[in-house]
């Protein structure tokens, strides 16, 4: 959307693509709203009834005709073909002026912009404090979509004090579900598994298309839609001072997590909105407890380390992460208080300053869910618009910092800029990072004199990321390479597990050379257009491909299944999944040249479902499976086993190749998420094409090999023989890697196994590693290695 990357640079354009129209006079006073309840017979929020996608829009957009305190856009279509919608709410007056409010917003958020007419201080005055609520980007964290229904409902029919103060102070944003297609997956499995004994279960499937659960770790990549909606038409455009990301958590601890976040905290995030964070957390707990909640817990759990998952966070806004207890979907459970255990960072049967309130055990259910979130969501909303005004002046401090008239936060010393040399081994992975860096807001120059950094000199009209503007901080995190603090449980004692993965350095993931200016900025000029988003193609596969591949498709759903199905999509490579019968069904060398078995643990994969689900879903790939795929590599089939599915491999088809870290303790060995170099021996035709000018892999808990039998299998990358090999994240115990390999062939009959003690296609964004995967599958039938 050309528009809203305009917009992010020139506040003054007019764009009307994302931004409410003047409301309609005539629209009828709150008494004539509709209610949820009055259009489909039953309130939001009832246990065991899931509300539809048809319903929420239905909804919602009767609440647009008839309140002109609500207006509903839709910002496009989801993967599957669902409208995504956003209802901007606010007092009639603010939603027909949206366009000045968001202007203030842009001059509030970059000095550069402000005017004498338009100063700080009038705009702090004059300005909104705008809030975007994102509920249920997972979807079987059901109460999320059902709280935005009664949030939206309440905000455009109460005549209260604090509701009026709300729509005079804010301008809400609220996103229902941040994934309709899982509204209506996890809606339809629900409903079609009532009264049977998979009630309440997940869905055999995943619940977004290509990512599941991971479609809140694309905040960088931007690699759906759905990201990109929310990206395009409201972060970039308003950068909110605060997010509400409504999410459950398990069902046996805390009823819900309220921020402060544990540590660690990543390093380039402004300490304002650290401390705003915390204060905002501990302002919404304080009101829930004076209103009779119990069993909040704070500085739980969750970090603030990953970028993946707090776009607001390196974009200016708070993030009010919350977590709510889940029962069975919408089935309600009985939760006894002796059966509640420790979160992390807390225990649910003992006070402490960080969980001040016992909540008695009980019933649990939809019911409560909604409650806690619709409180916690409502004590979000009053705290933001009494302090409206501290919230707009910290806003704008930050945009003063990020311009660099206050120093940086820290022990580390920050460079001035990033060079980016044009002259890459691959343009479509240079141009796919300039790309993902503009999406996100940052600022990209040329040189105008040859710059001379670590050893090398780089001629002007080198690309140059410059740490100076406003969003130099996300810029430099995406940049740089990770160094994640050893943190333990306590000391001698086992690693503290991250929350999520601990490296996000683009340059390695994509494949991009990129030098470090330490002392004063080298000189450039403007910022560069608006770079064209890469179209990729892998030679000989994509678009005409006649390889026959098969992808595997387990019912336990795996993310890194979807992802791959994501890329080779991207990719224009044609493929077919393999459900269990169709493995088992044999003679797969009749349709297929090459098989991919995605990330998946082995018993998974060979067990699949549990005893709730249908007859027809369970039972895996069990014997028959491996008896299979043994038969199609001995055929001459090729088989590609991503990460934990290599030991599903090596066990099922007997292979002369073990796993060096099985066993290992994590106190002798850890890497829950980083980027480790290797060796690559280019000599392999699985690795003819792999061309990253600083071979890198990323490595998340998986194996690393010993071959047992030479003659039959060879390393085609490895990690080095002494040293470190950890290029950014977090490696524990680094000589356990030492000599091992990393990429296995393997020789079996007249066919090939490829075994990936790595995650080649890494949430689409190891786009270094992909020729990997391409050189397996055209390594060449019958080619001995
Ligand atoms: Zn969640």
């Amino acid at each position: 959307m050309n528009c809203s990357r305009l917009l992010a640079r020139a506040a003054t354009v007019a764009c009307t693509a994302f931004v409410a129209a003047p409301v309609a006079a005539q629209k009828p006073s709150a008494s004539a709203l509709p209610s949820f309840e009055q259009m489909y017979g039953y309130k939001p929020g009832t246990d065991r009834k899931l509300v539809s996608w048809k319903e929420v829009t239905g909804f919602l957009t009767a609440l647009d005709k008839a309140s002109p305190r609500v207006s509903v856009r839709t910002l496009g279509k989801t993967v599957l073909g669902r409208p995504f919608l956003v209802s901007f709410i606010a007092d009639s007056g603010t939603l027909a002026n949206l366009e000045r409010y968001r202007t203030i917003q842009r001059k509030l958020m970059d000095p550069r912009l402000r005017t004498a007419s338009d100063s700080k201080a009038k705009l702090i005055a004059d300005g909104k404090n705008v809030i975007l609520v994102t509920c249920s980007i997972h979807s079987t964290e059901v109460g999320g979509w059902h709280t935005c229904l009664n949030l939206a409902d309440s905000l455009a029919r109460s005549e209260s004090d604090e509701a009026k103060l709300i729509r005079a102070n804010t301008i809400i944003m609220l996103v229902a579900s941040q994934n309709p297609d899982g509204v209506d997956i996890v809606g339809d499995w629900y409903r079609s598994t009532l009264n049977t004994p998979a009630e309440g279960t997940s869905p055999p499937e995943l619940y977004h298309h290509y990512t599941g659960h991971d479609n809140n770790r694309d905040w960088y990549a931007f690699t759906q839609p759905e990201t990109r909606y929310v990206v395009d038409s409201l972060y970039t455009p308003w950068d909110p001072q605060i997010v509400n990301d409504i999410h459950q958590q398990g069902a046996n601890a805390g009823r819900i997590f309220v921020p402060p976040y544990m540590d660690p905290v990543e390093p380039n995030i402004d300490p304002i909105l650290t401390s705003s964070t915390n204060a905002m957390g501990l302002q919404m707990t304080w009101t829930m407890i004076s209103e009779g909640y119990t069993g909040i817990a704070n500085n739980a759990s969750y970090d603030q380390w990953s970028p993946a998952r707090q776009y607001s966070l390196v974009h200016r806004g708070a993030r009010l992460l919350t977590e709510t207890a889940s029962a069975r979907l919408a089935t309600p459970m009985d939760m006894p208080f002796d059966r509640l255990g420790t979160g992390r960072g807390y225990d649910a049967r003992e006070v402490t300053w960080n969980y001040p309130v016992l909540w008695p055990g009980g019933k649990w259910g939809l019911e409560e869910i909604v409650k806690y979130q619709t409180a916690a969501s409502w004590a979000l909303f009053t705290h933001a618009a009494r302090d409206k005004r501290a919230w707009l002046e910290a806003y704008a401090a930050m945009g003063d910092r990020a311009m660099g008239t206050m120093p940086p936060w820290g022990k580390e010393p920050w460079p001035s800029a990033f060079i980016i040399p044009k002259a890459q081994a691959s343009a479509s992975s240079l141009q796919r990072m300039l790309w993902t860096l503009q999406h996100g807001q940052v600022e990209i120059r040329e040189t105008t004199a040859p710059v001379t950094t670590e050893g090398k000199t780089y001629p002007a009209g080198s690309y140059a990321v410059l740490v100076k503007q406003p969003f130099g901080g996300y810029g430099k995190s995406l940049l740089e390479r990770q160094k994640y603090p050893n943190l333990f449980e306590y000391p001698g004692g086992p690693p503290k597990r991250p929350y999520d993965v601990t490296a996000h350095t683009l340059p390695l993931l994509f494949g991009v050379e990129v030098a470090t200016v330490m002392g004063a900025e080298p000189a450039t000029g403007r910022p560069i257009a608006e770079v064209k988003e890469a179209t990729f193609s892998a030679p000989m596969l994509s678009g005409t491909s006649t390889k026959r591949i098969g992808i595997y498709k387990s019912y336990a759903e795996s993310m890194d299944e979807g992802w791959t199905r994501w890329v080779f999509d991207t990719y224009r490579i044609p493929f077919t999944s393999l459900h269990d019968k169709d493995v088992k069904a044999g003679n797969l060398i009749a349709k297929y040249d090459a098989i991919i078995i995605p990330d998946q643990q082995a018993n998974s994969i060979i067990r699949g479902v549990g005893n709730a689900y249908p007859d027809s879903l369970k039972g895996g790939l069990g014997d028959a499976g491996g008896a299979a795929l043994t038969a199609f590599v001995e055929a001459g089939g090729t088989l590609l086993a991503f990460n934990d599915a290599s030991e599903y491999a090596i066990e099922a088809m007997k292979l002369p190749v073990k796993n060096a870290l099985a066993g290992v303790r994590n106190t002798e060995f850890y890497a829950p998420g980083s980027i480790f170099a290797v060796e690559v021996d280019k000599s392999n035709p699985v690795a003819r094409t792999f061309n990253a000018p600083t071979p890198g892999v990323w490595f998340e808990n998986g194996p690393a090999f010993d071959i047992t039998d030479p003659s039959q299998a060879v390393a085609v990358a490895k990690y080095p023989a002494t040293g470190n090999s950890l290029l950014s994240g977090w490696l524990l115990g680094p000589q356990k890697l030492n000599g091992k390999a990393a990429l296995v062939d393997v020789s079996k009959g007249k066919g090939h196994v490829v075994l990936f003690g790595f995650r080649p296609q890494y949430r689409g964004q190891t786009e270094s590693t992909l020729p990997l995967i391409w050189g397996a599958i055209l390594r060449g039938d019958g080619v001995r290695p």
